[in-house]
């Protein structure tokens, strides 16, 4: 019934090949994806008398040309467009930047209406465009985002095309939950947020648009995982005297949380349904061991299992530890990464394939196309958010239907994972195994660096190793690998009788794990190291962190670095050197260097800085919304999944909702091609 509207934008009087080419770089395929394009703001064009403006205020003026316009050049490629304005008896200055060409519309007496930002003292008007002096009944006028395929023009003209079929829209939102909820419905909302009449309306249109995306978000959830078909899996008897067996062997006994975590795990590799699991749990809680139980019971039911990390020393780490667990049961385990050399690699493509193989561990080495396995049945992704849900996906399609059990040690509140994630359950290990000593953690600025190189003086005259960490971000690599250089150098001569390394992410897997090995056997004293020590890396005999630049890292960034430290039986120290300039900045690091709990600083984070900074884009597995925001509209986001859950329940194929399922299909479609 929607047919129409999904046509190609191609169907536009006067859209060809190019300008649909150009539509699609902005994901707009349709005439219904037209509709659903809204403005990310309204420049409000409404005349307010010179007298009444405030400074800085964005306005519209409209006068008469009263000098010969003027461009002046300056520096490289940078102009000033320049004219006097008469407006009834004032006089004002327009300024335009960068837009020489502008001149061609201008000439004296000519009468213009300039939209710009008004500055008092020097009674001017920094113009950003001429706006057609013939005023509509609305002063607001929308702005879209656009790229340099497309001109903003282009597309306001487009969509005015396109909203002459709003009413071939049909709603998607049930009428009762739109009344009880004060939601437009579609053809209003449609209309009000491309052509509001004031900011109130477009205010309350963007709030049932919010409302309408996540709930076809949710739906496509709901879909996923409430329908039985969604999440067939395997039901798996593992063997409950082998698990004990393992248990037995610990050096240590789980803690509580872990203990919980592992019995649901169990409950749901024993459940028929498949397992799609998040673990969050703090660095240093012990997320590895619980994995090692899933990885065992998915043996001894008869399944192979596969964990997949995001860096080669963590993989390293992981297999060492975890062989050394499950080796002693007989249990078949490799290493598979990109330095696994050609002939072992073979080996270990035809052990998976032919069944020999229990488990492998690996990095991204693991989702290549020929890699096969004989009956995968769990697959687990440690530092998840390090992963794209389509390399998961990669993983996931080895096997059939196999059990997911996602662990991640930046924690999101609970609440926000569950409607995030929402085809997930989530669970936690919230406390640290008992018996840890606190990490004593101050940020420090680099005024007091002596007091710090003092400190680490004390603790290696005792024995003890440390980690220190200077930024690498990409986009500024080579002068922070420089600096990284610097430093080391700085400090070997500091400490010229202790061994000084650096560690750095262009080095190449071996000597990376050379390094690595060195340190963990005590051959180092002072590890240099760009973030590639970020997850995972264990070495209880380093009890002190210094972070120079804490301030360029995130919040949880800065977390997971400092978790490589307090694994041991002593005090261990974190001292954060930076020299925040913004209030943004002093707060973080007074955050940091004031809680240790993770879940706490995820939530401290989270009123700091919005969802998109958290979650770091597409790196997260989470969704992105157009227009709505998890964090700022979360309560939104609740009641569009009860709404949406409730529904599948009682219309699991949508057959009633058929204006609905079409919409839904053609997300998932749009979707794809994106
Ligand atoms: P993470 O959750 O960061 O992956 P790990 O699994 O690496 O944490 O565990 C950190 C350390 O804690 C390891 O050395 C591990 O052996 C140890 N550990 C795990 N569980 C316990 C426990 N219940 N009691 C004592 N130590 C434990
Ligand atoms: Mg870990």
């Amino acid at each position: 019934m929607l047919n129409n509207l999904f046509e190609p934008v191609t169907k536009l009087k006067g859209v060809g090949p190019k300008t649909a080419a150009a539509l699609e770089s902005l994901s707009i395929y349709s005439v219904y994806d037209l509709l659903f394009y809204f403005p990310y703001r309204y420049d409000d064009l409404e005349m307010i008398p010179l007298d009444q403006l405030n400074d800085g205020q964005k306005v519209l003026l409209k006068g008469i040309v009263a000098t010969e316009p003027f461009v002046s050049r300056f520096g490289y490629k940078k102009s000033r467009l320049s004219f006097k304005l008469r407006i009834d008896h004032d006089i004002i200055m327009v300024n335009f930047f960068n837009q020489p060409w502008l001149k061609n519309q201008l000439e004296v007496g000519k009468e213009v209406a300039v939209y710009g930002k008004y500055n008092l003292a020097k009674q001017s008007l920094s113009g950003f465009k001429f706006v057609a002096a013939k005023n509509e009944e609305s002063s607001l006028s929308p702005v879209y985002p656009v790229n340099r395929h497309i001109k903003q023009k282009k597309l306001v003209e487009l969509i005015k095309l396109a909203l002459a079929q709003k009413n071939e829209l049909m709603d998607i939102v049930p009428e009762n939950i739109r009344q009880k909820y004060r939601l437009m419905n579609d053809q209003e909302l449609v209309e009000k947020m491309h052509e509001p009449k004031s900011p109130n309306e477009a205010k309350l249109a963007k709030r049932s648009a919010i409302f309408r995306e996540f709930f076809i978000f949710q739906i496509q959830l709901a879909l996923l995982t409430m329908r039985p078909q969604g999440r067939l899996g395997t039901a798996k008897k593992y063997d409950l005297n082998e698990i004990k067996k393992l248990t037995a062997t610990l050096p240590f006994e789980l803690s509580d949380d872990q203990k919980k975590v592992v019995n649901e795990i169990f409950a749901d590799l024993h459940r028929e349904k498949q397992m799609r699991r998040l673990l969050q749990g703090d660095v240093g809680s012990g997320k590895t061991v619980v994995a090692v139980f899933a990885i065992y019971a998915a043996i001894t039911a008869g399944y192979q299992a596969a964990l997949m990390v995001p860096t080669e020393i963590l993989a390293n780490q992981h297999f060492g530890k975890i062989a050394e667990l499950l080796r002693p049961f007989g249990v078949r385990i490799a290493l598979l990464t990109s330095s696994t050399k050609a002939m072992e690699k073979r080996e270990i493509y035809r052990e998976l394939a032919d069944g020999t193989l229990n488990v492998v561990i690996g990095t991204h080495a693991l989702i290549q196309p020929s890699l096969k396995f004989k009956n995968l049945g769990l697959v687990i992704i440690d530092e998840q958010h390090r992963f794209g849900v389509n390399q998961r996906q990669k993983l996931m399609i080895k096997g059939e239907n196999p059990d997911l059990l996602a662990m991640t040690a930046t924690p999101i509140p609970r609440t926000l994972a569950l409607t995030a994630y929402g085809e997930m359950d989530v669970s936690e290990i919230r406390h640290l195994p008992a018996g840890r000593k606190p990490i004593v953690s101050e940020w420090v600025t680099s005024t007091h660096l002596d007091q710090v190189l003092a400190k680490i003086k004390e603790q290696l005259s005792q024995g003890f190793q440390i980690y220190v960490v200077t930024p690498l971000i990409e986009e500024s690599e080579n002068i922070d690998l420089k600096n990284a250089k610097e430093l080391c150098l700085k400090l070997q001569s500091y400490f010229n009788h202790e061994k000084v390394v650096l560690l750095h992410g262009q080095m190449s897997g071996e000597d990376k794990d050379q390094i690595m090995t060195d340190f963990s056997e005590g051959n180092i004293d002072i590890l240099v190291a760009t973030s590639v020590i970020e997850v995972g890396v264990d070495v209880p005999n380093a009890n002190m962190m210094v972070i120079f630049d804490a301030d360029r890292f995130g919040l949880s960034q800065l977390h997971q670095l400092r978790g490589r430290i307090g694994r041991g039986r002593t005090e261990s120290f974190c001292y954060f050197v930076a020299d925040p300039k913004t209030d943004i900045g002093k707060k973080r690091m007074e955050i940091i260097s004031s809680t240790s709990n993770g879940f706490k600083l995820s939530e401290e984070d989270l009123k700091l800085r919005g969802q998109g900074d958290l979650f770091g884009k597409a790196q997260s597995g989470i969704p992105e919304f157009r227009l709505g925001d998890l964090v700022n509209d979360y309560n939104t986001m609740v009641v569009a999944q009860n709404v949406a859950r409730q529904l599948v329940k009682a219309d699991p194929d949508l057959m009633e909702n058929s204006a609905l399922k079409e919409v839904v299909d053609y997300s998932q479609k749009v979707k794809e091609i994106d």
